[in-house]
Order: C-alpha cells, then structure tokens, then sequence
C-alpha cells in the first residue's frame, strides 16, 4: 500500500544580519485555530543562535548609533509607508495565526502602524536640554545615547501591534534590537523584518529569533543585550523582571490584567452595554485591556445584566467573534464555566449551549451574573470569552473591589456625572483608565502600561516613556578657560 503522501510544511525562518535562516534543530507548530490544523513550523533558537543574533546586533550598534537621527527618521519614514502598504498582509498574518477576525486584526496592526507614525518624529524627542551659565562661564547641556542591544519578548495576542510597541522606538533611538515574538504567532515579525530591510535598515539593527523559555532565557542572561522589553503574563513578567535586574539590565515588564468597568445607575445602559460587550468578547477575549469583569452599581445591575443577556447572545461566532489561540487554552477558558458554576455564581449565558463550529478552537459567550471577589473566575486572568458580573451598592465600593485586586492594567467607569467620573479617575489606582471609553489604549504618543502585578519597572512602553527607556542621558558640564576664568579651587565647586 503507498504511503500518505508527507505534507511538507513551509519553515518560519529567524531574521539574522539581514537574512532569513531556517536551520535544522528543534521546532515548533504553528496553528490556524480557525481549522485546528497545524500549517507551518518554526524554528526554535537555541543559545547559539541567539548568541548569532546578538553578535549581529552588537556589530551593527556602533555605526547605526552614529548614524544622524536625520536619517535614521528617514528610514522610519520609508518602513511606515512600507507597513501601510501591506497593512492588509499584515492582519492576514496575524488572523490566520492568532485567530482574531480580519476586520479586529487591522485595527490593531493600525495601532502599531501609529508607533512607527511617532518614532518617525525622533530627531524632537531626541532634543536635550541646555543651560547657559549655571556657573561663571560655565554651561550644562545633557545628551540623550542609545543603550545598546535591546531585546523584546512579545505574547500571542497582538502579532503585530505588540512587536511595534517596541522594536521602532528601540530603533529609532540608535539601538540595535533582538525581538523574540511569540512561537504560536511568529509569521509578521519575519515579514516586519524584510520590509524594514527593504526601507534601507542596514543589516543587523533588527533581528528576529524564535522559541520557547531556552530562546528567552539565553537572551536575558546574554551580557550584551542591554535592556529588555516583554509584555506577557504576570508570573513570566516578574520572571523577566527579576532575572535582568539581577544581572543589571534594564527592564520594563508588562504582565496580565483583570480590567473592571464600572457602570453607575445614572449612565446610558443601552450605549454601556454595547461598548461592554466588544471590549469582552472582541478578539475572544484575549486581550490584555478586554474588560473581564463589570461592576454594576446599584439600580444599574439588574437591567444592564439584562442588556448584556441580550447581546452576548446575538454575537456570531466565526463572524464576529474568532476562535481561541489554542486548542489547550479553550478547554481551559472553557473549564472556567465549571469553576464558576460550583462557587454559585449565576450563569446567565452558557457557551457549552452555543452551536460551535466542529472545526477550529471556537468557544461561544458566557456571562456570570452575582460573582463576589473571593471568587476563582474573579481572581483569575481567564483571557477568553467570559464575562462576569459583580454587585455594589456605591461608587466608594467598586473603587474598593477595583483598588484591592492585585492587576492593575485598565477600567473604566460608564456615567453621565462629571463629578463622579473625576472623583473615580483621581481614586483607583489603575494605570489607564477610560471615561465612557471601554478599552482606553492610550494613542502612540502617550504611553502604555498597567501598575501593580500588571507591570514590573518604571517606566511605560511608546510614547516619550519610550525615548527614556531606550536612551541614557548624560549631563556635560564644559568651562572654556580665557584670561578672565578663575583658577579651578581646592574646595568642592559651587559654580555660582
Ligand atoms: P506568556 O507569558 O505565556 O508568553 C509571553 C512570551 O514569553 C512569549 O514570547 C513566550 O514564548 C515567552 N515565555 C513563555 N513562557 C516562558 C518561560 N517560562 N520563560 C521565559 N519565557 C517564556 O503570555 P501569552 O500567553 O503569550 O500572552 C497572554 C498574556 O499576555 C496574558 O496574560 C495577557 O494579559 C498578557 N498581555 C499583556 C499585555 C500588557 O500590555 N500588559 C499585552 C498583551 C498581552
């Protein structure tokens, strides 16, 4: 009998010095959820290729440092045309890996598209400072220097936005960069490289490997990677954390959410309900800023759960809403429904009663109506297609439930009252919050970041954070003696 013909999957290639590279070794599959089939697989790095990359970066620093920002913006210029050009490509990729509708992946290769919109603009964030006469003839001026080789680790959920948070800035700074995508979505990154090439990068400024925990690892303990960038979940983020601090890098980790939204009685239900309903069950709920949990105040509860009844029901899976990244962590989103059903928390809308495609790691809407935070499905980052529901009777105790849960990324508050919505952005103690805005992604020109467990280090990744996390300022104090200068003293300088 002849055998099965042996399908031959295309490689996911690393990105060294400029070229593609598929060497033999380990590899992993990548998925369409969408089939459940495996379609490509790619090559996870070792330590010897990430040391390869790293090699690359470190040889490409110096020139690229010194490269006038002047033109180094011009090459950020041509790479932003580049990407608007195969926006459409893009989002096919990160659809086709991730699993996110194509309409959803545009809007999020958009918003990566606008990073690249503000690094364009390098040569004014770059400006230093400079102050005549802080002393007899003495001036100051400080000098805004790249670090070195950066690295960045990027999650599963936003193929390509994530990557662009940080790889343009890094850049655009003078750095040379090492991104590390995620290996169940790692098509865009290789495709993001070749364009950047294409817009007159030179060889070894950005370079993509891929893999697992070996891959990460030699590139957090590698002594030339300088500063490192990751956005993931939480117990990875504090991992990142801790093992760069100890070994003196810089480092900004980005961990995972549990975002409330608070919904007042005096707010538009029907307006709050719908912009609810995306911002939990868009992308399947695989957001780090989906709102996961709401917190009804008072007469507000009962119609609003009503409302969101209504319209968790009407969402079209395959249509509107995609499948789950991965057959394991459906069944663990999906294991949730249990959880919350044995801790008596009311199941007003059940996935397991939805018609699910037989193909493909779809899982339909839930909703849990009367959970309490001692709760499992609380206090978990479910990252799927669950929303639940909790009770307050004031303002003062939703902002005490938002303030006591350990992540801290985004919420919202929904309210008509100018008063109420001040009081609630002074009060919680969240890193971005949105007022009758359900998912406040900040723009490319601010910053983006969470604080408590859903960011470990100081500062936020785009926007001007950006500009001090990938630079080192330098102060220069300069004298240029003459006739008149007095004789440098023996006494601790006062300048004045
Ligand atoms: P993850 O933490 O499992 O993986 C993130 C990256 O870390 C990947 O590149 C992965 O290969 C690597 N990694 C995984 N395990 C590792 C280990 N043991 N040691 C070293 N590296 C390891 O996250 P994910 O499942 O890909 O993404 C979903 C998570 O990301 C969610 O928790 C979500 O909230 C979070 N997220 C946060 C933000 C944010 O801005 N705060 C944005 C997007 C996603």
């Amino acid at each position: 009998m002849n055998k099965p013909a042996e399908i031959k999957l295309e490689s996911v290639p690393v990105w060294i010095n400029g070229k593609a590279l598929a060497p033999s070794g380990r590899y992993g599959e990548v998925f369409n959820p969408a089939t459940g089939q495996v379609t490509k697989k790619v090559v996870f790095s070792d330590a010897k290729l990430v040391d390869a990359a790293v090699q690359a970066a470190a040889a490409a620093f110096p020139a690229w440092r010194d490269t006038p920002v002047l033109r180094r913006a011009r090459v950020m210029q041509k790479f932003l045309q580049l990407l608007q050009a195969e926006q459409k490509e893009l989002a096919r990729l990160a659809s086709e890996e991730h699993g996110k509708t194509l309409e959803d992946a545009m809007g999020s290769v958009q918003r990566g598209i606008e990073v690249v919109e503000f690094a364009c603009g390098i040569p004014h964030l770059l400006k230093g400072e400079y102050s005549e006469n802080v002393g007899t003839q003495v001036d100051t001026h400080t000098l805004r220097q790249p670090v070195g080789v950066c690295a960045g680790i990027t999650p599963f959920n936003f193929p390509v936005m994530v990557p662009l948070w940080m790889f343009p800035m890094a850049i655009a700074c003078g750095n040379t960069f090492i991104l590390k995508p995620s290996e169940k979505v790692p098509s865009a990154s290789v495709r993001m490289a070749g364009l950047f090439k294409q817009a007159g990068l030179p060889d070894g400024v950005f370079n993509v490997v891929h893999g697992d925990k070996v891959a990460v690892d030699a590139l957090l303990l590698h002594k030339d990677v300088k500063a490192v960038s990751f956005v993931g979940s939480t117990p990875i983020a504090k991992y990142i954390y801790e093992t760069c601090a100890s070994t003196g890098k810089r480092v900004q980790a980005l961990g995972g959410a549990k975002n409330h939204a608070v919904v007042l009685p005096d707010a538009d239900l029907e307006f709050a309900a719908d912009a609810l309903i995306g911002a939990a069950y868009g992308s399947a709920g695989e957001r780090c800023m989906a709102i996961s949990a709401v917190v009804a105040v008072g007469a507000a509860g009962d119609p609003l759960v009503k409302l969101l009844e209504k319209k968790a029901r009407q969402i079209k899976l395959g249509v509107d809403m995609g499948p789950l990244v991965t057959c394991q962590h459906r069944d663990k989103v999906a294991s949730y429904i249990d959880i919350g059903l044995k801790e008596g928390a009311k199941l007003v809308v059940d996935a397991r009663k939805q018609d699910t495609p037989k193909e493909g790691f779809y899982l339909g809407t839930s909703l849990f109506d009367r959970v309490t935070p001692e709760m499992e499905i609380y206090k978990n980052e479910i990252f799927g297609p669950i929303l639940i529901v909790l009770r307050a009777n004031t303002i003062d105790e939703a902002i005490s439930i938002i303030n006591k849960n350990p992540y801290a990324n985004g919420t919202a508050i929904f309210t008509e009252s100018g008063g109420a919505a001040r009081r609630f952005q002074n009060e919680v103690q969240v890193g971005m919050v949105g007022i009758n805005v359900p998912i406040p992604v900040p723009v490319a020109f601010y910053s983006f970041g969470g604080w408590k467990n859903s960011l470990f280090g100081d500062l936020h990744v785009h926007g001007t954070e950006a500009v001090k996390f990938y630079t080192r300022t330098k102060v220069v104090t300069s004298r240029w003696p003459h006739q008149d200068t007095p004789a440098p003293g023996f006494n601790m300088p006062t300048l004045g």
